[in-house]
């Protein structure tokens, strides 16, 4: 059955961000939504209803994880294109952010259906806001492989990677993770833990790589709840440096000793690409740097 509801399309997905802690944080337009829309898809069903159940709402949910994906998603695409709008919601956070529903999004696509973001908590952007590090440029590597030559092989491929490096761990691993990071990256970069983001023990440990391995080793409390590990990428050798950023780096400096940030920032990317957001971080550090 398709009911027209008020603050939904018929025949729109709505993909849905969920609290990754704090049940606060779901939006207004996110409970408008799930209070609105005539199914709800969720990763677990059980979860989902407890949420819902909070927040007073009460929908018909079905299940859609990896292993019955493939299923679902043709009996959810013919329910859109019949005219019921349908939200897709994960355990916690953003859907298809480490959760499932690429499939159906993808499948959804291509078939013509109107998807529609209701954007939201998501570990790694929350995490990444109070790391401390670079977040003009960053890379989302999600889970790191389980297994330690594939974790290391990967990681030797990231090394010389130069955006801030986000990863998903499970606790578990973290101690050996870790290890495989200050081994394979050096001790001495730049990382962030942040563990329980939004929850009663919230906790974020800044360092270098070796510190936060080290806080794994005093604070067993570190080894406990979910936590997102960001490291700092690569920093350029001299050499790298010289021979590609030579101009630019004259040019900037040039320009921060006459002009707002912003300004700098404009004509930066006018010149040499990567951003506004890029060269106003940059040209924001370069004037603390001159100014101590
Ligand atoms: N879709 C989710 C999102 O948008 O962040 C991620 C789901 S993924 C299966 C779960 C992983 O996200 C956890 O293992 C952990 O690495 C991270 N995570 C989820 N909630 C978190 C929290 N409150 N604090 C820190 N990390 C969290």
């Amino acid at each position: 059955m398709v009911t027209q509801n008020a603050g939904v399309t018929p025949g729109t997905l709505y993909v849905v961000a969920t609290p990754i802690g704090h049940l606060g944080d779901l939006s207004s337009r996110a409970l408008e939504v799930l209070g609105a829309v005539d199914l709800i898809a969720a990763e677990d069903t059980r979860h989902t209803r407890g949420l819902l159940t909070h927040f007073g709402i009460q929908k018909p949910l079905i299940p859609l994880h990896e292993h019955n994906e493939a299923r679902q998603m043709q009996m959810l695409i013919a329910r859109l294109q019949a005219g019921a709008a349908i939200a897709l919601v994960s355990d916690a956070g953003t859907p298809l952010i480490s959760d499932p529903g690429y499939g159906l999004v993808a499948a959804a696509a291509a078939a013509g259906v109107v998807i529609s973001p209701i954007p939201g908590p998501c570990a790694a952007i929350a995490a990444l806001s109070v790391s401390g590090l670079p977040t003009d440029r960053f890379v989302f590597e999600g889970f790191l492989p389980p297994r330690r030559p594939a974790r290391r092989t990967r990681l030797q491929q990231l090394a010389r990677e130069r955006r801030t490096l986000i990863f998903y761990e499970s606790p578990r691993r973290l101690v050996e993770v870790l290890a495989d990071c200050v081994e394979v990256l050096g001790g001495e970069r730049k990382a962030c833990l942040g563990r329980e983001l939004t929850k009663r023990f919230e906790t974020v440990y800044r360092g270098t790589l070796a510190d936060v391995q080290s806080v794994l080793t005093t604070h067993s409390d570190a080894l406990r709840g979910e936590c997102v590990l960001l490291v700092a990428g690569a920093v350029a050798s001299a050499t790298e440096d010289a021979a590609g950023n030579a101009d630019a780096e004259r040019i900037l400096a040039d320009l921060v000793a006459q002009l707002p940030a912003s300004q700098v920032a404009r004509l930066m990317d006018r010149w040499f690409g990567g951003g506004r957001a890029h060269w106003y971080q940059r040209a924001i550090a370069l004037r603390a740097a001159v100014d101590l």
